[in-house]
């Protein structure tokens, strides 16, 4: 691997942080033991108050940051400290200082702030959050992984709970004993700038994938030391706004909200999940941060959740300022704390303190009420080992950044990485070709991480991540004979297309990568989703060359291609690899790793018909004369291709007929029947052939990932029970039907009946 040269950071945290003169903390450490009760009995109604209240870092340091990151030192503000951590005794801190810091400066900073509150009557530690949602991507130096549509890919619980494992490690490693992950949204709108965080439009891989990362991250003790907590979000339904722009109204009539969106949230507090963060947009007319419904009747009577509800960003605030369905700061203040929300990611004043106080004292809310969240949240902070040990000492942590964990980010990457077009096997390569490098994904970190990397945006990955490989640089690693011209650029500039065209010319093949830049959020709304027109034209030129080209989309979601796809001769899907996917691709590219990724949702072939793959019958059936239904996928769900081939036989049913509380057994035999090692994700869909709600054509219900030899079989074995049985009716009640079900895995399909 080749070794760049590092830049010295600019920010030297142990030097620049001012010494505040705390209370030694020995005499006042608390014991893992604290009696939650007897410590609520004794704190004051602001105290209280305070533990509901998350400020940003922001408030509390010196300087400015901005979405796009910050070159200030990173600094606190002891006046600031005084007045949210001892003044109003504040029980949460989140956020990055808008740059990356060393895990040492994570320390020293949680450090500081956890020293700060024992200037406090009772010494509570701060709980610090992070969106650590791809490794610990505001740490300098930590394992960034693919993004989460990339581990949806891999069709890969083991190693979806694994990189959990890690990321825990590497988050703790840094002092942060809180992460605002997994997403647990559908990924169904690819409008939606944020699809890139969710584990696709499938409800199953979602609850199945969602699970592997949380017991990753918090294992059975979230106390332990290479754990942390993490926070299923957004709470419900946020990932389908209408319009596609982010935080904008959803509709989902509630029988799709509990068929569709419930179960993830469901498995996820079944795993033990300590936290859940709340949606930010409305659904069917009414903020979900206000809606009572959702926030207690379902989450804590139903789903059984017993953690902390911290809100998303200012969105108390916002029911005021945004959604208009309270008249003034402090109504959306009692309509959110009323609905079950617990703490308040306010995130830049102490007005959220004020106002709750106030409630209380005029009787609008009870004390009782207020004792329900603290209660929750001192519970939290205890079970995280934070009265005992409110820091982590990063020097015992030796494997931050190793080898070892930069390895499985490796096989993430290679895992994820999906094969969709592969024309007289074009791929893989041989060593020695004459390759052109081009396209603006070519040599930049950014697209390689997204946002959510270092800084909100992404927008510092070329600092940060300098010692990985750009695509560019990984090839120019390898025998092959590169050649390197951007041709075009993310802002639309042909300026050097020439030259690129040129080059194609004297080339064996093109590696065009094309895509998107990072993003997140609402920077990240757009009004089209066809791939950039300077982007389709660069690849209609070069196609006019005549040289093959090998097409690798870096994106965050499936940008429309059609036009060119006819012209190119292999399409590797990339989604946002993270650090390692350079090496990934070109370890698939010359065909040291074999591709196994399988696409997590439909990719459209025209902006205006955006169809799920568990469509309606009504979507894609075709009667003629009458209803000719255009369902016209650029690639399905699922789809994906292996440099082997693998052929399934001998689908079994175990029973062709149980009743309705029983379970069946399924088993198929796959055989790689090529002449490489590989990977295969096996896939059982399920159809329910007719039911009183109209079924889906097909759903998955089970996938399994297997590694087979050439030449080698193994029998693959699943369960359908109740749970893959049933859907909800229009009472809200999962239920299980009589009648013909068809299993399908692979090309092999079989039926049984379920009987009353
Ligand atoms: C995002 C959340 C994130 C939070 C804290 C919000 O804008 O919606 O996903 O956890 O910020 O950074």
């Amino acid at each position: 691997m080749m070794t760049k040269q590092i830049l010295a950071a600019s920010i030297c945290l142990l030097l620049t942080i001012p010494a505040f003169s705390f209370q030694k903390k020995s005499k006042n450490k608390r014991s893992k033991t604290v009696d939650i009760e007897q410590l609520l009995s004794e704190m004051s109604l602001e105290e209280k108050v305070g533990q509901m209240t998350q400020i940003t870092l922001d408030v509390i340091t010196k300087g400015k940051t901005t979405p796009y990151g910050s070159d200030l030192p990173m600094q606190l503000d002891p006046a600031a400290v005084q007045k949210v951590l001892i003044d109003y005794k504040v029980g949460s801190i989140l956020n990055t200082p808008g740059m990356a810091l060393k895990k040492e400066e994570w320390y020293q900073l949680v450090k500081e702030l956890q020293e700060a509150t024992q200037k406090t009557p009772r010494q509570i530690p701060i709980v610090y959050g992070i969106d650590a949602i791809h490794g610990v991507n505001y740490t300098q130096g930590a394992t960034l992984f693919p993004q989460q549509i990339g581990l949806a890919a891999t069709f890969n619980y083991d190693l979806v709970k694994e990189l959990g494992a890690i990321s825990a490690y590497e988050t703790r490693a840094s002092s942060l004993p809180w992460n605002f992950s997994p997403v647990l949204g559908l990924g169904k709108n690819p409008l939606w700038p944020r699809l890139y965080e969710t584990f696709g439009e499938d409800t199953y891989l979602g609850k199945e994938l969602g699970r592997a990362m949380i017991e990753g991250y918090q294992g059975d003790n979230i106390g332990a030391k290479d754990k942390v907590a993490a926070c299923m979000k957004h709470y419900l339904g946020y990932s389908v706004p209408l319009s596609g722009k982010d935080r904008t109204p959803a509709w989902i009539p509630e029988r799709e909200l509990r068929q569709y969106f419930l179960p993830q949230f469901q498995a996820a507090v079944d795993a033990g999940v300590a936290t859940v963060m709340i949606n930010s947009g409305e659904i069917n007319g009414t903020p979900v941060h206000a809606n009572k419904y959702l926030l207690t009747t379902v989450l804590r009577d139903e789903l059984g959740f017993e953690g902390v509800a911290v809100t998303d960003w200012a969105d108390i605030d916002y029911l005021y300022t945004r959604h208009k369905v309270a008249s003034s700061k402090k109504e959306a203040v009692r309509m959110a704390i009323e609905a079950g929300i617990d703490m308040s990611m306010v995130p830049h004043h102490l007005e959220f303190a004020d106002h709750l106080i106030e409630l209380v004292k005029e009787g609008k809310i009870s004390e009782e009420r207020i004792d329900l969240s603290v209660r929750r949240i001192l519970k939290f902070k205890q079970k995280l080992d934070l009265f005992e040990n409110p820091t982590n000492n990063p020097k015992n942590y030796p494997k931050f950044g190793s080898t070892e964990f930069a390895e499985r980010s490796k096989i993430a990457a290679i895992e994820s990485f999906t094969l969709l077009k592969n024309k007289g096997n074009i791929l893989p390569l041989a060593k020695d070709k004459k390759i052109l490098i081009t396209g603006p994904g070519a040599n930049s970190m950014r697209p390689l991480n997204g946002g959510w990397s270092y800084n909100w945006q992404g927008s510092d990955a070329e600092k940060y991540a300098e010692e990985h490989h750009t695509i560019k640089e990984a090839f120019e690693a390898t025998k092959a004979q590169i050649t390197y011209i951007p041709g075009t650029t993310f802002d639309g500039d042909t300026g050097i297309q020439q030259q690129a065209l040129d080059a194609a010319k004297s080339s064996d093949y093109i590696l065009l990568c094309l895509g998107e830049n990072s993003y997140t959020e609402t920077p990240g709304n757009f009004n089209r989703l066809e791939m950039p027109r300077n982007q389709l034209d660069f690849a209609k030129a070069l196609a006019e060359t005549g040289t093959k080209i090998i097409l690798v989309l870096l994106e965050g979601r499936p940008l429309v291609f059609s036009e060119i796809e006819p012209l190119v001769d292999a399409v590797f899907q990339g989604y946002i690899p993270g650090n390692y996917g350079a090496d990934a691709l070109v370890d698939l590219v010359f065909g040291n790793a074999n591709p196994s990724g399988r696409l997590p949702y439909n990719y459209p072939k025209h902006p205006n018909a955006i169809v799920s793959y568990n469509h309606k019958h009504t979507e894609s059936i075709k009667i003629p004369n009458y209803y000719d239904a255009d369902y016209d996928q650029q690639y399905e769900f699922g789809d994906g291709l292996s440099y082997t081939t693998f052929s399934y036989s001998d689908l079994k049913v175990t029973n062709d007929k149980i009743r309705m509380n029983e379970s069946v057994e399924i088993s198929v035999n796959v055989t790689n029947t090529g002449n490489r090692k590989g990977k295969e994700s096996v896939l059982l869909f399920l159809k329910d052939l007719y039911a009183t709600i109209s079924p889906e054509v097909r759903s998955l219900k089970g996938f399994k990932k297997i590694e087979l030899e050439p030449g080698a079989s193994q029998t693959v074995s699943f369960t359908l029970g109740k749970d893959e049985l049933s859907f909800v009716t229009n009472d809200y009640k999962w239920t299980v039907e009589p009648g013909d079900f068809e299993v399908q895995i692979g090309d092999q399909t079989t039926r049984f009946e379920v009987i009353k």
